[in-house]
């Protein structure tokens, strides 16, 4: 059995575990191994969840308790490994989210199996997993192996295809779960307000640097070309750290790493630290006014001119 932990977000399934149910897809093609697919959908009221998951995949197993109602890597870990073990799963699939990301290496552990992180393909032989990932700011592709009988894998979100739901329903069971009694406390919550779609789930992305200019300067540029084109807002970390935007719209090495089918970077050099974020959207175009700007070595399409009068001449011609 292959198990994917399924991701979610405000009552609906995350574009990241449509994608996992394809890397699970991928990974069973000529495996030779049990290739049937198991949802496991953890948290408090999530019968909607189940059911959405339901459509792409063999059988859903939900621990709907009031325990789970906030992620907790300790408790999502216990309970992973429990029905990994109690599955006999070949493979655990992870979203490669922050949390997933955090509580990943606590399933390896607990189950004593390798962990392949981030990764971009997987396919499956035997007991032999191989699967590739990017390394060195994404500049180079690596292939990594792994043979045991199982393994816990975190997908790269933003690669792999999402899966087409189908007409109909897997089965659904409730499970048991022995939790640890939980350490963690959640003192307090900062929700961020945003009327536009999330960073890495987006399929075009305005992203804006020091070009800009000032924090106005990329409300009155990026965000309105965003909200033109229904897009999600990225940055710099240049123009984050300096106040313009919140940490949470950073792309590149350090911030969010994006695949959108359009990427639009207005002002931004193009710095290895940036590139490695975004340089494997499919289309990538960039406004700068200095010709040599390393942006333009990756853009498919390029600008060469000034912010302020090309993104209001631009603006004006969508408006039409
Ligand atoms: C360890 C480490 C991690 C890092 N992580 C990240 C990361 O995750 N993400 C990230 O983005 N950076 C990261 N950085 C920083 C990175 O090295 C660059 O400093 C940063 O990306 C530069 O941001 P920028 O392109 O906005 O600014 P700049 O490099 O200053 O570029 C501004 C660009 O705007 C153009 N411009 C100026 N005015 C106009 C105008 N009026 N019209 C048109 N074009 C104009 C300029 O020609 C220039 O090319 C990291 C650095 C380090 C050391």
């Amino acid at each position: 059995m292959i198990l994917v932990v399924v991701e979610y977000a405000n009552g609906k399934v995350s574009k990241s575990t449509w994608e996992m149910i394809t890397a699970a897809q991928d990974s069973a093609k000529d495996s030779g191994r049990d290739a049937s697919i198991t949802a496991l959908v953890l948290g408090s009221n999530v019968a909607a969840i189940a059911a959405e998951v339901a459509k792409a995949v063999d059988q859903v197993l939900v621990a709907d308790l009031p325990a789970l109602t906030q992620y907790d890597p300790e408790l999502w870990s216990a309970a992973v490994a429990q029905i990994a073990t109690e599955g006999e799963a070949s493979l655990v699939l992870i979203g490669g989210s922050r949390s997933g990301r955090e509580y990943s290496p606590r399933v390896a552990i607990k189950l004593d199996a390798p962990l392949l992180e981030d990764v971009i393909t997987l396919k499956a032989a035997g007991e032999t997993l191989t699967a590739q990932r990017y390394t060195y700011l994404a500049r180079v592709t690596e292939t990594i192996e792994a043979a045991a009988p199982i393994a816990v894998v975190t997908i790269k979100p933003g690669v792999f295809n999402p899966a087409t739901p189908k007409a109909e329903s897997a089965e659904q069971f409730d499970v048991d779960l022995s939790l640890p009694t939980p350490r963690l406390k959640i003192t307090d919550k900062t929700v961020e307000r945003t009327s536009r779609v999330g960073l890495t789930e987006a399929e075009i992305v305005v992203s804006g640097g020091r070009g800009v200019g000032s924090a106005e300067g990329f409300t009155q540029y990026v965000e309105a070309l965003a909200d033109q084109l229904g897009a999600a807002v990225g940055a710099t970390r240049a123009i984050v750290d300096a106040g313009w935007r919140p940490y949470s719209e950073q792309v590149g090495q350090t911030g969010k790493t994006v695949q959108p089918k359009t990427y639009i970077a207005i002002g931004i050099s193009g710095a290895v630290q940036h590139l490695s974020g975004m340089n494997k959207s499919k289309t990538i175009v960039a406004i700068n006014r200095d010709a040599e700007a390393p942006i333009f070595k990756i853009a498919d399409y390029g600008i060469v001119g000034d912010v302020t009068q090309l993104i209001p001449a631009i603006l004006t011609e969508l408006k039409k």
